[in-house]
This record gives C-alpha cells, sequence and structure tokens, in this order.
C-alpha cells in the first residue's frame, strides 16, 4: 500500500522565483544606471579636454591676434610722432587739427617746456599738467626722446587709449593718442576670467575654475571662490601626470560631478582647469531607466502571478486526481491512509469495510459502466450517514471504507450499521433496472494505531468481511483474533488451489461421485461429480470451504473448467464400457455460467474428452433466479438446445417461487436436504416436499431429492412420485474406481 505525504497544492514555492527575479531586476538596474553615470562621467571628461584645448586655442589666437594689432599700432604712433616732431615750432590748435585729421589720431597735444599743454586737437585740456606719477610726467623726466605707452584709460576718460610721446629740441614735448578701445576689448575678452565666464554659461555647467601652478585658484566663474587653495594630493597627482581627474562632490546638498583638467598652456601661468557639472541632467536618464525596469517587472509579476494561478489550479487537479476517486467522486485509499495516520492517537475507533457482493455479477450480467453506476449510487447513499466523525472511502473496486473516530459505545457501531441498513434497504434504480445489493460489511475496532498497522487494520476488516454471510442481503461480521488464523488457512488452500489449477494436478483438486437412483427401477440414473481437495499440508478440505474461497479469489472459473474435463472424461469411460445412458452432473457457479463464452467452453471440453453431451447435466442454484435471471435463462436455453441437462440445486432454500421457475429453462429440480431431513419429522415439511414434486411435475420438470439417508425417507419420496434419489442411503461420493463396482451392483453387468 502506497504511503503517501500530506500533498497540498503550496504557494510557498513560487516566493522563490519572486525573490529571483526582484534580485535580478535589482541588479540590472543598479548596473545600467552605473553604465549611464559611468558613460555621463567619459563623456564630461571628454568635454573637460575640449575646453582645455578650446580655451588654449582662445587664449593663443587672441594673444597673437592682439600682438600683430599693438605692433601695427606702435609703428604708426612712431611714424606719426616722427611727423609730428617735423612741426616742431610752428604748432597751433589749427596744425594739430589737420594734422591729427591725416595721420588718423584721436587727440594730440603739444607740452611746453613747462610740461603744460599749450595746444590741442580737441580744443580740451589745454593748460593741463600732468601730476608726478603720471606716464607723461615720467617720460618728460626720463631719459627716452620717444615712447609708445601701454594701453590705458585716457587721464579723464573712461575710454581706453594708446599713447606715444616724443620730445622736441626746443623742450616742447609731443603727445598722440588712438583710441584704443577695440584692441583693448580684444586683449579683454582673451583674458582668462573672461574665457571662464564665457563657458560657464553652459547650462550643465556649474563652474569653472583655473588653478595655477601652486594649485590656486587664480580665476573662476564664481569669482567668490578666487584665492581657494585646491589641497587634494590625488587631483594633484593625476592632474600632474597629465590624467583628468574625476570625482563626484556635493555643493550645497546637490550632487555634482568635478572634473579637473591638466592644462598646459606656457604664456598663462594655468596649469589646471576646475570644471564642475550638475548631475542634474542624468537624472531623468535614470528615472527613466528605473521606469522602464519596474515596467519590466511588472510585467514579470503579471506573468508570474499568471503561472501561479494556473500552476496552482493544475495542483488542485491533481490533488483532486491523487486523493479522489473518480467514479464515485470520494476520498481514495491514499487519503484514507492521510486519514489514519493524522489520528493516529485517538482512541475509539472503526473502520466498516464494506462491499458490495454482488458487484461481479451486476458487471457481467449489464456491463462495467451499469456496475459504475451502481458503486456510484451505493457511495452516494451511505454519504448521507457521514458527519465530523464518520467519513466515506472508496478502498477497492469494489469496497468502500468508513472510517468512525471517538465512538462512544458499542451500541454507537450497531447504530451506524443501522442506519446504513435503512438507506440501503430501497432497491437500487439504475437505468430503470431496479436492482438488489448485496452488502457485506467487516467491523474493526481499535484504538491508537502506528504507521505499519495500517495495512495490518485493513486487512484485517477485509478478513471480518470475509467472514460475513453470503446469503444475506445485508450482513456484517466484527473482526476477531480467530478470523486470522483462518485467513492464514484461506491463503494456503489459495495457494494450493493455484497449483492445482496451473498444473493441472488431479493429486490436489478431483472428483468423487455419487450416485443418483432411479426410483422406479432403483438403478443408477447418473451420478453427480463432487470437487475433493486434499493436500499433504492442509488433508482434506471440503468442498464448501474450498470452492467458496475459489469463487472470491476469482479462481472459480479456471478450476471450474478443471472439474468439467474431468467429469467430461469420466463420461467418456462411462460410454467405452457401455454405459451411454448414465448422467453426470457437475456443479457450476453462477460466476462461472455468466461468462460470455461459458457455452462455448463447455462444448470445447466435450469435443477434447469426446464426451457425449446428453450425458453431461449442469447442476445450478437457485441464486441465478436472483441475479440476471435474463442472461441466466438465455445461456441455460443455449445449453439445453445443445443436449446437456439443467438441474436447480438446492431448491427451496432461497428466494425461488415456482411463478420464476415455470420461465426457468431447466430439466431438473433437486430437493434440498433441508427438506428430506426434516419429511419424517415435521407434517408441514413433508407436505411441502409434495407439494414441490407435485408442481414440479406440472412444470415438467424431473425431481431428484437430496440427502436421502432413511428408508422411512425413500418410501416417502418413492410414495410421492420423486423421480430420482440421492444419499447416503445409497451412496456417498466415491472414487472413480469404485464406481464401476457400485454400478455392477446396481445396474447389473454391461
Ligand atoms: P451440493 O451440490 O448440494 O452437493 C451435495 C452435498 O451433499 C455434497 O457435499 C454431498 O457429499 C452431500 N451429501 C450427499 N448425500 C448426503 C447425505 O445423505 N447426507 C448428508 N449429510 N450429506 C449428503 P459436499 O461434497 O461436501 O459438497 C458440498 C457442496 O460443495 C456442494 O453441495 C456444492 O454446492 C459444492 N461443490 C461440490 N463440488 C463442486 C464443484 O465441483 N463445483 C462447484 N461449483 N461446487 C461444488
Ligand atoms: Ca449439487
Ligand atoms: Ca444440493
Amino acid at each position: 500500500m502506497i504511503r503517501a505525504k500530506n500533498r497540498k497544492a503550496s504557494i510557498r514555492i513560487y516566493i522563490i522565483p519572486f525573490v529571483i527575479v526582484t534580485l535580478f531586476a535589482s541588479i540590472i538596474l543598479m548596473v545600467m544606471t552605473n553604465n549611464i553615470k559611468n558613460n555621463f562621467y567619459e563623456i564630461k571628461k571628454e568635454e573637460g579636454h575640449k575646453i582645455a584645448r578650446s580655451v588654449s586655442t582662445i587664449l593663443s589666437h587672441g594673444i597673437e591676434a592682439s600682438t600683430t594689432i599693438l605692433e601695427l599700432l606702435e609703428d604708426k604712433l612712431e611714424n606719426s610722432l616722427k611727423v609730428a616732431q617735423a612741426y616742431s615750432g610752428n604748432y597751433s590748435d589749427e596744425i594739430l587739427i589737420e594734422l591729427a585729421d591725416t595721420l588718423g589720431l584721436d587727440e594730440m597735444y603739444v607740452y611746453n617746456s613747462e610740461g603744460v599743454i599749450e595746444y590741442s586737437n580737441s580744443d580740451k585740456y589745454i593748460g593741463w599738467k600732468p601730476a608726478w606719477n603720471h606716464p607723461v610726467y615720467a617720460f618728460k623726466n626720463g631719459r627716452d626722446d620717444i615712447e609708445i605707452d601701454r594701453i590705458r584709460q585716457g587721464s579723464d576718460s573712461e575710454l581706453f587709449y594708446k599713447y606715444g610721446y616724443i620730445k622736441n629740441s626746443d623742450g616742447t614735448m609731443v603727445q598722440i593718442g588712438i583710441l584704443a578701445e577695440k584692441v583693448n576689448q580684444l586683449f579683454e575678452s582673451t583674458s582668462i576670467q573672461n574665457i571662464l565666464d564665457d563657458m560657464a554659461r553652459d547650462s550643465s555647467i556649474i563652474r569653472l575654475d583655473a588653478l595655477d601652478s601652486s594649485y590656486l585658484i587664480t580665476a573662476s566663474s564664481d569669482e567668490d571662490l578666487i584665492g581657494y587653495q585646491l589641497n587634494s594630493e590625488e587631483i594633484i597627482s593625476d592632474v600632474k601626470n597629465g590624467k583628468i581627474h574625476g570625482r563626484i562632490n556635493s555643493i550645497g546638498g546637490e550632487d555634482i560631478y568635478e572634473i579637473f583638467v591638466p592644462f598646459d598652456y606656457e604664456d598663462n601661468n594655468i596649469s589646471a582647469f576646475g570644471i564642475q557639472y550638475s548631475l542634474r541632467e542624468i537624472q531623468p536618464l535614470i528615472r527613466r531607466n528605473t521606469l522602464n525596469t519596474i515596467y519590466g517587472l511588472v510585467i514579470v509579476y503579471l506573468a508570474l502571478i499568471l503561472s501561479i494561478i494556473a500552476s496552482y489550479k493544475r495542483d488542485k487537479k491533481l490533488v483532486q486526481v491523487a486523493y479522489f476517486d473518480t467514479l464515485t467522486g470520494l476520498p481514495n485509499t491514499e487519503s484514507l491512509v492521510n486519514r489514519l495516520n493524522e489520528n493516529k492517537y485517538r482512541k475509539n475507533n472503526a473502520i466498516f469495510m464494506i462491499k458490495c457482493a454482488n458487484i461481479n455479477l451486476i458487471n457481467q450480467a449489464y456491463g462495467y459502466e451499469y456496475g459504475d453506476k451502481v458503486l456510484k449510487e451505493l457511495g452516494d447513499k451511505i454519504r448521507t450517514i457521514e458527519s465530523k466523525d464518520i467519513k466515506l472511502f472508496r478502498f477497492t473496486d469494489d469496497k468502500l471504507v468508513l472510517y468512525l473516530q471517538n465512538y462512544e459505545d458499542e451500541e454507537e457501531l450497531f447504530f451506524i450499521l443501522k442506519k446504513m441498513e435503512d438507506v440501503l434497504h430501497q432497491p437500487f434504480r439504475i437505468n430503470n433496472i431496479s436492482q438488489q445489493i448485496i452488502i457485506r460489511i467487516g467491523v474493526i475496532k481499535f484504538n491508537e494505531i502506528s504507521q505499519e498497522t495500517i495495512d495490518q487494520l485493513l486487512k484485517k476488516a477485509t478478513i471480518a468481511l470475509g467472514y460475513t454471510d453470503m446469503h444475506k442481503n445485508f450482513n456484517y461480521n466484527f473482526y476477531n483474533e480467530d478470523m486470522e488464523s483462518a485467513i492464514n488457512r484461506e491463503e494456503k488452500i489459495e495457494r494450493e488451489l493455484r497449483v492445482a489449477i496451473n498444473k493441472e494436478d488431479t493429486s490436489i483438486v478431483y472428483l468423487a461421485y455419487q450416485p443418483i437412483v432411479d426410483t422406479k427401477t432403483s438403478e443408477i440414473d447418473g451420478f453427480e461429480a463432487l470437487a475433493r481437495m486434499s493436500s499433504e499440508e492442509l488433508g482434506h478440505v471440503s468442498p464448501a470451504e474450498f470452492i467458496e474461497i475459489a469463487e472470491r479469489k476469482q479462481l472459480i472459473i479456471p478450476l471450474s473448467k478443471l472439474i468439467l474435463k474431468v467429469a467430461c472424461t469420466f463420461i467418456a469411460d462411462l460410454t467405452k464400457v457401455g454405459y451411454n445412458n448414465l448422467s453426470v452432473a457437475v456443479n457450476i457457479s453462477s460466476i462461472h455460467l455468466i461468462q460470455e463464452d461459458f457455452v462455448n467452453t463447455v462444448l470445447k471440453i466435450l469435443e477434447e474428452t469426446g464426451a457425449n453431451s446428453n450425458q453431461l447435466e449442469l447442476e445450478l442454484t437457485e441464486t441465478i433466479m436472483v441475479e440476471n435471471f435474463q442472461l441466466a435463462n438465455d445461456r441455460l436455453k443455449e445449453l439445453r438446445s445443445n443436449g446437456i441437462r439443467i438441474s436447480l440445486d438446492d431448491f427451496g432454500t432461497g428466494y425461488s417461487s415456482f411463478d420464476r421457475l415455470s420461465e426457468l429453462s431447466v430439466d431438473t429440480l433437486k430437493i434440498d436436504r433441508h427438506f428430506i431431513n426434516n419429511i419424517t419429522e415435521t407434517r408441514n415439511v413433508s407436505y411441502l416436499t409434495k407439494e414441490i414434486i407435485s408442481i414440479a411435475h406440472i412444470l415438467g420438470l424431473k425431481t431428484v431429492a437430496e440427502g436421502v439417508e432413511s428408508d422411512a425417507q425413500r418410501s416417502y419420496l418413492e410414495e410421492n412420485n420423486c423421480d430420482k434419489l440421492q444419499g447416503y442411503l445409497f451412496s456417498k461420493a466415491i472414487p472413480k474406481e469404485e464406481v464401476f463396482i457400485l454400478l455392477k451392483k446396481y445396474n447389473g453387468i454391461k
């Protein structure tokens, strides 16, 4: 028996895929976010490079252009000064205006020897004298005769000028000036601070710094930071080695990415740029990436949930298949075992092993589909008495188990049996056929159980079942220890029967023949073949015992075939010797009779053994009148059409009615021993026996009296025209060899 663990559809196993999927998604999210960031950092470093390069280009180009322009300007000033010198001694405001005009100068002044402006091209500044710290003052007192000043603001002006001065031999002095606003702007624009300011206008750049060789911020788009010292050794070392250093930093709560780009433009004292980028620009990217991952996750979760639902349903179905019987819908044997295991320590349990005893016959008569409906109906009916402590299970094909827990006393058990009898009392109506069900129940009471005794318990219940009376419609039996040894004997008998059948061993199973005497002639009219069994281990076993076992163990058909073969061989032997009108009656189980190939089997055996069909008689009990009447009767008709005669055995013990008997295709009625035993003692019985004989004759049947033991019985039967007699009065069943001696005695020499 399979011992199943409790299997239930569990949701727990699906947690692992959930965790794995979530973990995977988180890792993917992390890796992708990291990639986005790294990519961003790389791009920013690249950008940093470009910025540095463009700064150096701007610087070099700007400086180059300014230098050229300045040189040209200086040349022009120098030449103009020399031209102005030529007018020495002839200066006047008008001349200065004309000269300035032709030379393209913006300002022109002549200082007298005192160093005071005497003439001007603009009418302005006449009488003005430079202070001691003014460049003109420095020139006057200096040694140079000619000088070109750097671009500077006019003394009293916002505008920038390029001035030049020349000394004349008379002590006077000429100053000229060209408005150099554009040149100055050019210079201004190439100043590092301006470049940084311009570039920092890019929205992603938060700040741009220029650092000098001692890593001091010398220019910055945030001028407040000018003068700050960079201290990080790591950054300084990277920059010194020409590497861009990047790091994540935070300013005022905002995350930034900061890079330091080495810079080697020699003319300026700049050794590095610091560029700070806002990380805000990558945030949407990361957010989008996270969202995508979440969408993906949701899809995967949905798919998982759907598959969980699907497989949960499938599991449930599997559980249904594994623990429930599909035919009756009842929980099956595995469920029963589980239930018993669950309640191991409960006291006062009982198992009712319920068997539908005639289900085989029903199956064979109406087909398995019909039989299944009978079983289902049986289950449905018994189910109505289920309660918290009473549960019904399907055990094997033809058995159900009612499991009762916590019963109070034995009376409760009888009460349940009574309830079952009540619900099963009404005949079953299936496909409009009313069916009498024969129920046998084996009951076993038990207290605590241990694992290994579950099998034993169920076996014991089955044993008790085996001890019920076959002839009642509802019968039960309680298990007791004696049954166990009986069961062992039964198993031994079964084993021996199998050997006899498989080896056709007629030393184990053989036939004895009891004569049947004709009342009129007192001669032997025929024999009844009675099966005998004996073995070394068991000694003699009565046919009542082993035939019943063979029927239960489904051995009756092969056994019956073997018996028929031996009996037919005996017929052939009788014929050979000349007894060609003696009949031999063979007992046949109803189970065998209703086999589809029964008639063919008999005919085949007759042919094989060379026996005459007219000498073969088959004895059947009246149970066939109750079960499957129509089918059995059809079989009988077929047999009789082949010359085989039919006897109805044990007449009067069952449910037979003369009504039915008139329809049944038989030749002979065998009146049961019970009637014969009592004919001389009980008036009623003797009256009944007489009646049976006369009615049988009215129906055209011959009568055989069984168990005739006394002369009184014989006389009575003779008086009442019983056709044939069988019993110990004449002879017990004897072996084949003795038959011939007996025949000589009764029938004379043939
Ligand atoms: P049965 O068919 O009614 O057989 C008659 C039984 O009555 C035989 O018992 C026989 O020995 C016994 N008997 C005969 N005369 C007397 C008598 O004067 N007094 C008493 N007390 N008994 C008498 P047996 O041989 O023990 O057989 C018992 C039953 O076993 C048979 O009852 C029959 O139902 C069954 N049986 C025997 N052989 C076979 C067989 O080959 N096939 C089948 N299916 N059943 C068989
Ligand atoms: Ca018989
Ligand atoms: Ca009989």
